[in-house]
């Protein structure tokens, strides 16, 4: 299955539901003829949709300016219904103020866009997913024993369930802020839906769907579970949830749905063509330095380490195409500005625990920067250079042959001169004198 076309069509735009590819192939190889027919039901809708929604014309990416135009909050909240049917957006059945509905999907989506709202915009002052006020539209019942909900570029879809392998969609809440987070990635980084930008658009829709359930419930980091999509696997499946932030790799060992194929460090980066180059799969690396960072910082995880991910996501160095390296140097340099060293490096030891080299710069004195004592798993050489009347050479270093620990001084001759740190061949470390 393809995602989409992303020359076609709006690089960073996902239409891909909460059930990825490889769990969709695998029912279909080793499900009933019942399984079978309702996974390949599925993934036909989702191409149907993918082939309805490349039709439309003149349907430009949304204005980043709408970021910056922030009104009062305005939540509005609007569910449908499809009736078992696949028009969008199908019948209104709950708007925002009415009260509840007596469907239990009706009403499980109407509270979990209200959660995704209530977090972004107490949080992190975010006028819903455009941060302009956009209304949050859900349809349910969507299609026959549909197993995945989605979102379409512009609103929530939810599936049923075949209530064999999938529960109804809406019974998890943190699939409604993964969904929905889809929404606040496209109006902001744009990250590509491929290959290693892609896993950081799937994690971050992980890291806030599973805020918006932990501030739902009121859980610290230490109470949470840090699964995705617990409850949302049917009684009999084998597995607790489709995802584990804070253990890659073990949410369910089925044998219809088969293994959680997630890596939990970069050593076991999968390469693959499928899922868009793994975008489900290698996302649980990033997906564990944020659980990490939390439990780290303790307290909840909307305290301090949300904040410096949700700035890395508006940050306006974070470019559409970035990679692993580049999305977490910029979260040591906004824990730095945000909240000083000492979370500075509990990010960049979160990001080495999962394979991932970050030095950090602590302060700026003099126009020196000052680097932290910098651990490497093995002997290296690296070198600083510094971008203000051209690239220069300013450093190099040597490990002191035993822990391969150092610390770095860099001499910026202006401010906002460009500092980038390499380590075998590899940027460590970009930063900006002040
Ligand atoms: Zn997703």
């Amino acid at each position: 299955m393809k995602c989409d076309d992303p020359v076609a069509h709006g690089q960073y735009r996902c239409r891909c539901g909460i059930v990825p590819p490889h769990m969709l192939e695998a029912i279909i190889k080793n499900g009933d003829a019942e399984q079978r027919i309702a996974a390949a039901q599925t993934l036909h809708l989702t191409e149907q949709m993918r082939l309805e929604r490349l039709s439309l014309v003149g349907e430009a990416g949304p204005a980043q300016a709408a970021d910056e135009t922030a009104g009062a909050a305005h939540k509005s909240r609007k569910i449908y219904t499809a009736a078992n049917g696949t028009g969008l957006p199908g019948n209104l059945v709950r708007s925002e103020g009415q009260g509840a509905s007596g469907d239990a999907e009706i009403d499980e989506a109407y509270n979990g866009l209200g959660a995704t709202f209530d977090l972004y915009n107490n949080i992190f002052q975010r006028n819903s997913i455009d941060n302009a006020g956009m209304d949050l539209i859900g349809t349910t019942h969507y299609g026959v024993k549909y197993n995945n909900a989605f979102w379409n570029g512009s609103q929530m879809v939810f599936g049923d369930g075949d209530g064999k392998l999938f529960n109804r969609f809406t019974i998890a809440i943190d699939v409604m802020g993964h969904e929905l987070t889809h929404g606040v990635t496209q109006y902001t980084a744009k990250l590509v839906y491929s290959n290693q930008s892609g896993a950081l658009n799937e994690s971050v829709s992980d890291v806030f769907g599973s805020m918006v359930k932990q501030y739902a419930l009121g859980q610290t980091s230490a109470q949470a579970d840090w699964l995705i999509g617990a409850g949302l696997l049917a009684a009999g499946v084998k597995g607790v949830a489709l995802r584990s932030m804070k253990a890659p790799g073990t949410a369910y060992d089925d044998p219809v749905l088969g293994k959680d194929p997630q890596p939990d460090h970069m050593s076991k980066y999968v390469n693959t063509t499928s899922d868009n180059g793994g975008v489900h799969i290698n996302s649980g690396i990033p997906n564990k330095a944020f659980y990490l960072t939390s439990i780290a910082l303790g307290g909840n995880s909307w305290d301090r380490a949300g904040h410096i991910w949700y700035n890395t996501l508006l940050d306006t160095r974070l470019s559409a195409s970035a990679q692993f390296q580049d999305f977490a140097n910029l979260t040591v340099d906004n824990a730095n500005k945000l909240y000083g060293a000492t979370v500075g490096n509990a990010v960049v030891q979160a990001w080495q625990q999962v394979g991932i080299n970050v030095a950090a710069i602590v302060s700026w004195q003099n126009n020196k920067a000052v680097l932290s004592t910098y651990t490497s798993p093995h002997s290296m050489n690296a070198w600083a250079y510094i971008q203000d009347n051209g690239w220069r050479k300013v450093q190099s270093l040597t490990p002191d042959g035993v822990t391969n620990t150092f610390a770095l001084l860099v001499d910026a001759q202006s401010v906002n001169a460009r500092v980038n740190v390499y380590l075998d061949g590899t940027t460590i470390y970009q930063a900006y004198s002040v």
